[in-house]
């Protein structure tokens, strides 16, 4: 690959830094408000000038390849105009890319089909290929392939693994027992009850349909009479049960009321990485949610926002082959990670410091306020 002369530069900062045998110091800010880059040792190292490169996207590309994202997304941080552009992302644009589409309540001459009309029916076909596709989705009957017993030694094993990667962040976490106690096989009722149908299908149809493009989440009633519609629709409605009933994991409540559900047709070998996933839900600070809870599409963000933390935590075996929520967790790196640190986006799920991923609306800048007034800001936020 032929490098451009501030790419050379960058090659250059990059192999005295590796030549130093150390990794650059995750710590502290790579890039402060006088631009350089902080090596723990040799002392000669200790400040290897990137001033002046223009960071043109592909000088990004090129530095995340060779830093990582962490380092890169410390050095756009001192970026102007970034916190603006993750704003646009989180609280402004479609998740599925550029301008939230306008709901249709009635049909025209030109679009004969409600807007409600047209994402039940893309449900109904892209459900129905899924099922032909997958017959064993809804046949067949489950058998028993993991118990409690079993999946307790993992929890402990995952808590740790979660606790540890995020030791900065996570400021209370619970004891094992206390997280065992909280991660339960899943009463078959559980998955019976209509409020979980409800919730099963909001979350699926994020996956299946072109909801996220307009911008409106399940709290909205354009979003229920979609879920209701499906529901009511006889051509699916009783698979729509089956497979809601067969999902292998979920979480559900908010603080002491946490819990997270484990199916008990889940072969072990698949818990693992299912567990990190389900646990760093467990881990969301109150603030981030309160934060989620104001984007375009909350759900779909969190998942993503989860997801993206769960695959920092899961080592190469847990990762290879992890396509779990694709196009979610595609839309936190390319959309958050690719301008803020994984240091600042964890900053921000565990410890609620929302701040330090993006600092332009109402609900991030009153957290700011609050958190200051209690002392619990560690940081300025700075342009
Ligand atoms: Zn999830």
């Amino acid at each position: 690959m032929k490098l451009n002369t501030s790419q050379n530069r960058l090659e250059n900062v990059i192999n005295r830094v590796k030549r130093s045998g150390r990794e650059p110091n995750t710590n502290r800010s790579l890039l402060s408000k006088e631009p350089s880059l902080d090596v723990r040792e040799p002392k000669a190292l200790a400040r290897v000038e990137v001033d002046s490169i223009p960071l043109s996207l592909q000088n990004v590309n090129f530095l995340q390849r060779k830093l990582g994202n962490e380092a890169i997304g410390r050095i756009l941080q001192a970026q102007p105009s970034t916190s603006k552009k993750v704003h646009k992302a989180l609280f402004i644009d479609s998740p599925i890319g550029g301008k939230c589409k306008k709901w249709r309540a009635k049909a025209t001459t030109k679009h004969p089909k409600t807007t409600r009309q047209e994402i039940v029916n893309e449900f109904r076909t892209n459900f129905n290929a899924l099922i032909k596709a997958r017959p064993t989705l809804v046949t067949g009957t489950v058998s028993t392939k993991t118990s409690q017993a079993d999946i307790d030694p993992k929890v402990a094993q995952v808590n740790k693994r979660i606790v540890k990667h995020f030791n900065s962040h996570i400021k209370s976490p619970l004891s094992d027992p206390e997280v065992q106690k909280r991660v339960q096989i899943l009463p078959q009722q559980k998955t019976r009850d209509p409020d979980f149908v409800k919730q099963w299908l909001a979350n699926r149809i994020y996956k299946l349909t072109s909801m996220a493009d307009y911008c409106i989440d399940e709290s909205d009633s354009r979003f229920q009479k979609v879920i209701t519609d499906i529901l009511a629709d006889g051509a699916i409605n009783k698979n729509v049960k089956i497979m809601a009933n067969r999902q292998p994991a979920f979480f559900e409540g908010d603080g002491t009321s946490r819990n997270v559900y484990i199916h008990r047709g889940l072969a072990m070998a698949k818990v693992e990485p299912i567990l990190v996933h389900e646990l760093v839900h467990f881990y969301a600070h109150n603030d981030y949610r309160k934060w989620n809870d104001k984007m375009v599409a909350p759900r779909y963000i969190n998942e993503g926002f989860t997801e993206f933390l769960a695959r920092e935590a899961m080592g190469p075996t847990m990762l290879s082959g992890r396509n779990k929520y694709p196009d979610r967790f595609k839309f936190i790196n390319d959309k958050v990670a690719k301008h803020v640190s994984v240091n600042n986006i964890a900053a921000a799920f565990f410890a609620g410091k929302v701040w330090q991923v993006e600092k332009v609306s109402k609900v991030a800048k009153a957290l700011f306020k609050t958190s200051r007034r209690k002392k619990t800001a560690d940081k300025v936020p700075t342009d």
